[in-house]
């Protein structure tokens, strides 16, 4: 660790790559923790206003289910299209930088 201190002291362009690459990762993490956070709340409030009005619902805080039954959390579900829901392929070899839905064509907003 002490070395690669020292690599970034002496090297300016090899710490500002390091710090570039370090803020598009807080970035882009803090991107998908803006987008999700308000839906697992008010999918949890969701739950509980149904819990109290006496309807059965799942009022799993950590992984509050949604309608249909499936997880939302910062984990889960995948990256889907918002005009189709075409799931984002893992890693199929196609690059991050995509613009457009493989589907449906819609242009894509990252999240
Ligand atoms: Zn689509």
């Amino acid at each position: 660790m002490p070395a690669m201190i020292e690599l970034l002291q002496q090297s300016p362009p090899v710490a500002i790559a390091a710090a570039s690459l370090l803020g598009l990762l807080i970035g882009s993490f803090l991107n998908v923790v803006i987008y999700r956070v308000p839906v697992m709340l008010e999918r949890e409030w969701a739950a509980q206003a149904a819990e109290l009005a006496g309807v059965t619902a799942d009022a799993d805080a950590a992984a509050p289910a949604s309608p249909d039954g499936a997880k939302f959390n910062l984990m889960v579900p995948r990256s889907r299209c918002p005009s189709c829901g075409h799931e984002e392929p893992h890693r199929q070899g196609e690059p991050c930088t995509r613009r457009r839905c493989p589907q449906c064509g819609q242009a894509l907003i990252r999240r």
